[in-house]
């Protein structure tokens, strides 16, 4: 790790934390500020957008969040036996610093650490398990790959510096009106390069073997977004740093950061779905006019409208995610924007996992790998195979050894046949299923990227997660979003769109 880089990241955390204190204690007087904020979606962007709009707005705007389902929407949880375990999003870098910025907040501990092993895949048998002791591991890539894995670390450590520069532009309170002005903000031309390459193109341009990105990258696309080395290099980029050491998870399970966001930014949460958007004109005291956003949405107890100043979709904007219409808008707003979603089918099962499956020959008794990846090849059905723990884990915990029932997660993009099950398990007492839209096809060169704009103070949170998909960038577009519609809504020019930020920055820390 570039020793620079490591010195000034607690700094960073620190000033997250003094700058979420001080634009709270400085919100802008009351008279002039807008009098209510919907948040359409109450997942983990929905939330943290409900919670960065009080922080921008101060105490004096009432926020309603709308959500159907339950709170949390791809972060969520299942019942088995007496624990409950992830079915969605899953794991936390440790540099996500507005995931650990919410838990601090909110006063919710990190889940105990718990071990973990990985192995890889070719659906034969394994083709590479790593060991206890990290210089085995090492002298096996080493004898393999070269020093590929070094460089694929070095690689990623470079890019993660850069992408390390947003937290200093939004505790600085600057905002950026699209998904390309945010990304070349950040990494300059090369970010928006990766978004228009696949992981293979720039990795091989790079000098990485074929055999290396067969090997060990595509299984980590695989697990992490269901997806081959074909994705953006960008969302690859994402995925190869969800594979460093010190991932994370919320004691309890994911999802109460979602629920903690809602009560902590005291807004009120409306069971319901939000139908369709329209624009509304109503003539003011002073003799213009004003705009407003009349939501429409069916609950429980039927259908209502109720008029906004400020609006921000949290929600996915696809074919299958929402079908929210906008009317009255021009240009017109579409209801889907183009590409679509992937299915990723979470399977959890507690059973005997059937050794032979994975071609292994060694007593169930002493298998002690947690996360078995899998290589891109024909007759794989799954992407991954994992041991879960419980979201909290219980004090004197043990992992049980493979030789006896256990909780385990099939990730795969079809659900699992009966014979698949049998083929894996030698015996189950309980599978759940979940058929997740859970991130976008990402197909690179990148169409043009949805607005974060879509009408004067009508917002979109989710425009980011067409470059990648993971709770912390959502939490990052949550608060680009908020500070984007306090900007807009003050007319602060100077904190919207600023050229070359690292630089002028540069001695701010
Ligand atoms: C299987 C799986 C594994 C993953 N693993 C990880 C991981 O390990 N780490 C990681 O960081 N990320 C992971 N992710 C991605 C991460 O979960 C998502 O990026 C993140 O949760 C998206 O949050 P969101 O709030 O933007 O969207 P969502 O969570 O989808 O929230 C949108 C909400 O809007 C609601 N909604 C939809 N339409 C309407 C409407 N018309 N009116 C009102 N509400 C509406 C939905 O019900 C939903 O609750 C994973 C995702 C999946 C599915």
């Amino acid at each position: 790790m570039n020793p620079r880089t490591q010195s000034l990241r607690p700094l960073l955390f620190l000033l997250l934390w003094q700058t979420g204190r001080r634009s709270l204690a400085s919100a802008p007087e009351l008279q002039n500020q807008p009098r209510s904020i919907a948040v359409v979606g109450g997942g983990i962007g929905g939330m943290a957008a409900a919670f960065y709009l009080r922080q921008e707005f101060g105490a004096g705007v009432g926020i309603d969040v709308f959500e159907p389902d339950a709170v949390g929407g791809r972060l969520a949880t299942v019942k088995i036996g007496d624990h409950e375990y992830e079915t969605g999003g899953s794991v936390i870098h440790p540099l996500n610093l507005h995931m650990k910025h919410f838990i601090e907040k909110l006063g919710i501990r990190p889940r105990e650490d718990v071990h973990s092993k990985m192995a890889i895949f070719d659906g034969k048998e394994l083709t590479f398990e790593e060991s206890d002791w990290f210089l085995v591991n090492f002298l096996r890539m080493l004898w393999r790959y070269g020093f590929s894995f070094l460089r694929m670390q070095m690689w990623v450590e470079g890019i993660l510096d850069k992408f390390m520069r947003i937290y200093q532009y939004q505790q600085y309170g600057y905002s950026f009106s699209t998904v390309d002005r945010l990304l070349h903000a950040m990494g300059g031309d090369s970010f928006l390069t990766l978004v228009n390459q696949t992981l293979e193109e720039v990795m091989m341009g790079e000098g990485f073997s074929q055999i290396f990105l067969n090997d060990i990258v595509a299984p980590i696309t695989r697990v992490k977004y269901g997806q081959s080395v074909r994705i953006n290099a960008f969302v690859g980029y994402v995925s190869l740093a969800g594979t460093d050491s010190g991932l994370w998870a919320v004691d309890g399970g994911n999802k109460r950061v979602c629920s903690g966001l809602l009560y902590h930014s005291k807004s009120e949460l409306i069971t319901a779905r939000v139908t369709s958007i329209s624009l509304k004109l109503r003539p003011s005291k002073t003799g213009t006019t004003t705009t407003f956003y009349e939501v429409n949405y069916v609950g429980e107890s039927g259908s209502a409208h109720t008029l906004y100043d400020i609006v921000v979709i949290a929600t996915p904007l696809h074919q299958g995610k929402s079908d929210i219409t906008f009317t009255g808008f021009s240009p017109p707003i579409p209801s889907h924007y183009p590409g679509r979603y992937h299915q990723t089918v979470s399977t959890l099962v507690h059973g005997l996992l059937n050794m032979s499956y994975l071609g292994i020959t060694e007593p169930a008794s002493q298998f002690t790998v947690t996360d078995i990846l899998t290589t891109d090849t024909r007759g794989c059905a799954i992407n991954s195979l994992s041991s879960l723990d419980p979201v909290h884990i219980p004090q004197g915990y043990q992992q049980p050894p493979a030789s006896q029932a256990k909780v385990w997660k099939v990730f795969s993009q079809q659900p699992l046949s009966q014979e698949q099950l049998r083929d894996m398990f030698l015996s189950w007492d309980s599978v759940s299923e979940t058929r997740w839209l859970a991130y976008p096809s990402y197909r690179p060169p990148q169409r043009k990227t949805p607005p974060f704009i879509l009408h004067n103070r009508l917002y979109y949170l989710n425009a980011l997660e067409c470059v990648a998909s993971a709770m912390e960038l959502s939490a990052m577009a949550a608060r680009n979003v908020a500070l984007l519609a306090h900007h807009r809504w003050h007319q602060q020019a100077g904190k919207i769109d600023q050229e070359d930020l690292h630089i002028r920055l540069r001695g701010e820390l």
